[in-house]
């Protein structure tokens, strides 16, 4: 059985790249993705040449199938996601889930093997640690963090009350992420739910417009909305508990 790594990519500066992660996706057989275009702007500035497969939320089973082949032939597969740690909500948690359950059934021997060989038939997972957008965030916060709650995306539409419900329940340090089209709706919410609460909003870390706002949600909001520019690019919202 081969191995599995899975590697933490750069969530923008493609510097962010560690020794140990350029070393094996120089040494996999094969590369999985979730956009090929982003991954190759990676690997063309890293002068790597890999075998790509393209895995997305809504890849057909047959591509699972594919992997989970090359894994049984012994080949080394190299997970990627288009930024940051594969898994973390992205849909490399979904793929990693499937292979491990399929190499549970699809590749277990009928004979009883001695300890080494049942060890070498199963699917070895290895993590490649490096880049995340919501630790980077809580890393800048300020904030206590020595617990934290991470929430992932709040829900488009259905579900987003009682998500921030959730919110202002919490203990502890919240982290979560925002997409430019909602970050000023949740901000929105945020005021009036939590009006006095201090919080730091991160937008394109790492990258060329790199910003940190810190202060209350209407604090925030009023920086967003003074210009456009503020409200473009990727989100993490981190707020201060009570
Ligand atoms: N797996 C990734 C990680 O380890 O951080 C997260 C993937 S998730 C699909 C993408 C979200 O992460 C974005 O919508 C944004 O909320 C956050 N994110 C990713 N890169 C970011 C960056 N450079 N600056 C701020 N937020 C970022």
């Amino acid at each position: 059985m081969g191995i599995l790594y899975i590697v933490a990519t750069p969530i923008g500066n493609l510097e962010d790249m560690t020794f140990r992660a350029l070393k094996t996706l120089k040494e996999a057989d094969l590369i999985v993705c979730e956009d090929t275009r982003q991954t190759m702007k990676l690997l063309s500035h890293y002068q790597i040449s890999k075998p790509l497969v393209s895995y997305f939320q809504h890849s057909k089973f047959s591509k699972i199938e594919y992997i989970a082949q090359q894994l049984s032939e012994g080949k080394t597969v190299a997970l990627v996601t288009d930024a940051g740690t594969p898994g973390i909500s992205d849909p490399g948690g979904a793929l990693i889930n499937q292979l491990v359950s399929s190499s549970g059934g699809q590749f277990k021997t009928e004979e009883p093997k001695g300890r080494e060989a049942a060890e070498a038939e199963k699917l070895r997972i290895i993590p490649i640690p490096g880049p995340n957008a919501a630790v980077a965030a809580l890393s800048i916060s300020g904030f206590p963090v020595d617990k934290f709650f991470f929430m992932g995306f709040p829900p488009h539409k259905k579900g987003r009350n009682k998500y921030f419900e959730q919110v202002v329940g919490q203990k502890n340090t919240v982290v979560f992420y925002e997409s430019t089209h909602r970050i000023l709706k949740s901000l929105n919410q945020l005021k009036e739910i939590l009006p006095e609460r201090k919080m730091v909003v991160c937008r394109e870390l790492t990258k060329q417009f790199e910003s940190i706002y810190r202060g209350t949600a209407e604090e925030i909001l009023k920086i967003l909305e003074s210009d456009k520019n503020n409200q473009k690019g990727e989100f993490v919202v981190v707020i201060k508990s009570d």
